[in-house]
């Protein structure tokens, strides 16, 4: 999954002399094992908003950067930044009121259940600390996640993330089923079927002495390729785990903080309430912040035995940003944006694939859309997806690739995306659909 759309080095003929040596600077201190996106990398230097800008000044419309997620260099946030860290900033072993007003708000915007929230600087330290938890109160080891999920980076969450690749292969104890179907004409199917390879698993783990401590989804399947309906297929795979003395983590690093248009949470379009909610990206627009929340009693005994440090995690400046984030998606209605634009966003695709026979499928909820591209026979077309991708980023609108077959068109934009940039995207994919 990292090396989708990656920048190839025996592309970097085609650069300019300035891109050419700055690549290859980053090339010689950096190593071998980060990837640039596009076959024409990007330096950017400047965003404001849903725009990003360029050395050159040219301005990107950015519908892929879903961490800046109240928009670039949002002032709010910004400002309550600049104000903290003028202030004082320090950690987790100090009182101090501002991890707690934004626990408060935080935890107010979840089911009353959760009653705990704790504090990391990633997404990936947030799933390690979650799956911590889960093997401590539930005895198990076993994990249940999807056929491409990416949790993240760590050992523990690498080797239930198959997303990252053969190379790193999966935990032992892990278990695997494929993402959701997307079958608009029989809904029902769609969380049968997912709780039948749910139960296999579980029996597959029973079958090899291995005791489960959860299902760990991400409630959009976002890296599977985006499948969101219907609202509700999750329940009866949630309730198997449960039955068998598993927990649900519902991994919100990417659908969560409004970003579905309908609710706040991803778990909550599916009428559920987890046992852990994995939390990050977009927490602290930018700033790195990141977490979990849990319900106490499942955290009581960990809590009290292991005791828990991150240096970083929950730190003043963080909270403060943290704050800011959830203030300026309740003051500018970006929830409610996301559900109306999201929907606006949608439409236009579907239009689109049904002019062009290169679309497929359009899923998603909110500002979170997969757009299936496919060849003449209907089948996954990834290269072509890479082709359309690049060719927007000419256009001067950033996407992304996921999905197995890395065919799926990922738009995430901006949670303050506007109706007016939702017509130039849909403009310039037009123009690229027609120039394929
Ligand atoms: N969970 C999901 C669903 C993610 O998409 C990501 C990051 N792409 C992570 C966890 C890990 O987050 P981080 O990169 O902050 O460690």
């Amino acid at each position: 999954m990292l090396k989708v759309n990656a920048f190839q080095p025996e592309q970097a003929e085609a650069l300019d002399a300035a891109e050419r040596s700055l690549i290859e600077r980053r090339q010689r201190l950096l190593g071998p094992a980060y990837q640039l996106f596009y076959d024409n990398p990007l330096h950017l230097v400047r965003g404001a908003g849903t725009w990003l800008y360029d050395r050159a000044g040219r301005a990107y419309l950015d519908l892929y950067n879903n961490v800046a997620s109240v928009g670039h260099s949002h002032p709010r946030v910004v400002e309550a930044l600049a104000r903290q860290a003028g202030e004082l900033n320090t950690h987790t072993r100090y009182l101090h009121e501002g991890v707690l007003d934004y626990a408060e708000k935080l935890l107010a915007t979840m089911p009353a259940a959760l009653g705990n929230v704790m504090f990391t600087c990633t997404g990936s330290e947030a799933n390690d600390l979650a799956l911590r938890i889960a093997r401590d109160y539930t005895g198990g080891t076993g994990v249940i996640v999807t056929r491409y999920a990416y949790h993240g980076m760590t050992s523990a969450i690498a080797e239930l993330s198959p997303s990252v690749g053969d190379y790193v292969p999966l935990g032992r104890d892990i278990r695997v089923v494929d993402a959701p179907l997307h079958v608009p004409e029989d809904p029902q199917r769609v969380g049968q079927v997912f709780a039948a390879q749910v139960r296999a698993a579980l029996a597959d783990m029973h079958r090899h002495g291995i005791r489960p401590a959860a299902l760990l989804v991400d409630t959009l399947f976002t890296s599977d390729g985006v499948f969101a309906d219907p609202p509700g297929f999750l329940c009866e795979a949630v309730e198997a785990v449960r039955a068998a003395g598993g927990l649900f983590i519902a991994d919100e690093v990417q659908p969560g903080f409004g970003r579905t248009g309908t609710h706040m949470w991803g778990f909550e379009r599916h009428g559920l309430v987890p046992d852990l909610v994995t939390l990050g990206k977009p927490m602290g627009n930018g700033h790195p912040l990141a977490g979990l929340t849990v319900r106490p009693q499942i955290l009581e005994r960990f809590g009290r035995n292991a005791s828990y440090f991150n240096t970083f995690g929950g730190n003043p400046v963080s909270a403060a940003a943290g704050l800011a984030v959830l203030q300026v998606i309740e003051d500018e209605g970006l929830q409610e944006n996301a559900r109306r634009v999201g929907a606006q966003l949608k439409e236009g695709l579907e239009g689109l694939a049904r002019e062009h026979a290169c679309l497929g499928q359009v899923r998603g909820a909110g500002l979170f859309i997969g757009a299936d591209v496919v060849d003449g026979e209907g089948s996954a077309d990834g290269p072509t997806a890479r082709r359309i991708t690049n060719l927007l980023r000419d256009e001067g609108m950033l996407i992304g690739v996921s999905g197995a077959q890395n065919n799926a068109l990922k738009i995430r934009p901006q949670l303050c995306f506007s109706a007016e940039n939702v017509e130039q995207f849909l403009g310039a994919l037009q123009r690229v659909l027609r120039q394929l």
